[in-house]
């Protein structure tokens, strides 16, 4: 009992210090180590095969509207970056720059991509040249580098991995369509794979992306109260088609400029899965994005019989489509429950001597920790449908969260009075300008976070300077 103790003891609880619940969890989860680099993370088997399922979710998404994937350079020369001015703006800060190549000193400093526009956008000017050639369906999943003072795993790191979509259209209005499209399947999949719902909406011009025309975003609601944004789709317009010179000839043979965009998702995601769904305990993974969904445990395993029935069950858990595991290494049964637990799989299946007298095994589940015997006659049936309730009960369990602290703030006292009270999303009318934006923040560190799709009318006023109110925004304060 002492080192099953040990292992839950050593989680900070979450009303405690949720920072430190935070990196606890990622830690004994063994989903990432530090490295050597300040600000770099190793991420480990069970936080990688978290991100392998995201990856093979996302990526059929995004194949069956088209998209096709490439691989593009890991550096970009200083003079392609400096081709968009509002773009150069918004990430020289943050780049890292190669400034040597073995033992001669480059004539052009070479940037780790912090981003791939200027790449593509320099490719698409080499080939596109007709209608015919359009539209153009990138992606490519790689790693990008921005150097962070202040880091955190998954949430903020020096170097991390994501996908970034870039397409090419010959008209606006393809264009739009395409970001729209992007942020909805990345909706989606949070919701129906991560059971995380999300606030779709558009961001302001302050929040936008670095050379965008308009930038979209689903924001999710923390179990402490932030804020995080989680996907991002972007409508760039003809901008850096013009700064790149991308035209293609039409069916006129007249020159025009392409419409782009640009959408992605990060590991970033993975801090969202652990904020969202974690407990006191540790992990609690969705069933769908877990790599381990079921883990078989024997009790009294020495016993005559049980570790060959136990390897059984996992059979027939894996027959009948479930990603099952058998913990047959010899920690006592607590102590496997409590790693279990850690490392947030979904449900375990405990069996032992009593229960192979009576054709049975008793299935918890990680989410409420429910215990229910089942026939083995019907184990994998009923395992199936237990996963697909956990499924809808976590989805369930993080909108109550999302919609009961979602707030309306109809003066800006009240506003300034619920950021600092109740951690949440406040709904509040908005002038439209950037200077209420900035008081906000400075008062009370909240930020915009979007314009929701969906917008309602709370007030005819912008509570912060009594001019007329434009749009509903989402505030609050973010990772
Ligand atoms: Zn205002």
């Amino acid at each position: 009992m002492a080192k099953e103790k040990k292992l839950v003891e050593s989680i900070t609880s979450m009303s405690e210090d949720f920072a430190q619940w935070y990196t606890d969890v990622v830690k004994k989860a063994e989903l990432v180590e530090y490295s050597n680099v300040k600000g770099c993370m190793i991420i480990r088997p069970n936080g990688y095969a978290i991100w392998e399922n995201i990856q093979k979710e996302l990526d059929r998404r995004f194949k069956e509207t088209g998209v096709e994937n490439v691989y593009m350079p890991m550096f970009i020369p200083e003079s392609l970056l400096q081709k968009e001015k509002d773009h150069v703006e918004g990430f020289a800060p943050e780049v890292a720059w190669v400034t040597q190549g073995g033992l001669e000193t480059l004539q052009e400093r070479l940037c780790v991509r912090p981003t791939s526009e200027t790449l593509f956008c320099d490719f698409y000017s080499r080939i596109i040249q007709s209608h015919r050639d359009l539209p153009k369906l990138y992606n490519q999943w790689c790693s990008v580098v921005r150097w962070e003072k202040t880091t955190r795993p998954f949430l903020r790191s020096a170097e991390f991995l994501w996908q970034e979509g870039h397409t090419a259209h010959a008209t606006e209005e393809e264009a739009e369509a395409r970001t729209i499209q992007m942020l909805n399947i990345y909706a989606d999949f949070c919701e129906e794979v991560l059971a995380i719902p999300v606030v779709k909406g558009k961001k302001t011009d302050k929040e936008k992306f670095a050379g965008a025309q308009s930038t979209y975003t689903i924001e999710a609601l923390m179990h402490d109260g932030k804020a995080l944004q989680s996907g991002t789709s972007h409508n760039f317009g003809d901008g850096f088609a013009k700064a790149f010179g991308i035209q293609y000839s039409d069916n006129q043979n007249q020159l025009q400029y392409v419409h782009q965009t640009s959408w992605g998702m990060s590991t970033r995601i993975i801090g969202a899965l652990i904020m969202v769904h974690g407990d006191d305990s540790g992990l609690k993974l969705p069933p769908r994005i877990a790599p381990v969904q079921a883990m078989v445990i024997p009790i009294s395993q020495r016993k005559e019989g049980v570790m060959e029935k136990a390897a059984e069950l996992r059979d027939v858990l894996g027959a009948a489509g479930i990603r099952a595991k058998l913990d047959g290494s010899d920690k006592s049964p607590g102590w496997k429950f409590s790693e279990q637990e850690m490392r947030g799989i979904p449900i375990r299946v405990e069996i032992g001597p009593k229960d192979m007298e009576q054709n049975q095994a008793v299935i918890v589940r990680r989410d409420n920790r429910e215990k229910i015997v089942v026939s083995l006659d019907e184990l994998g049936e009923k395992a199936n449908e237990i996963l697909e309730s956990i499924q809808q009960d976590m989805l369930a369990r993080a909108k109550a969260h999302l919609e009961s602290h979602t707030y309306e703030a109809h003066t800006y006292e009240e506003f300034k009075d619920i950021v600092a009270n109740k951690p949440g999303f406040v709904k509040m009318m908005w002038c439209g300008d950037e200077a209420c934006e900035m008081k906000i923040k400075e008062d009370t560190t909240a930020t915009s976070r979007c314009m929701p799709f969906e917008q309602e009318q709370l007030g005819d006023v912008c509570p912060v300077c009594g001019r007329p109110a434009k749009k509903l925004v989402y505030w609050g304060k973010a990772y």
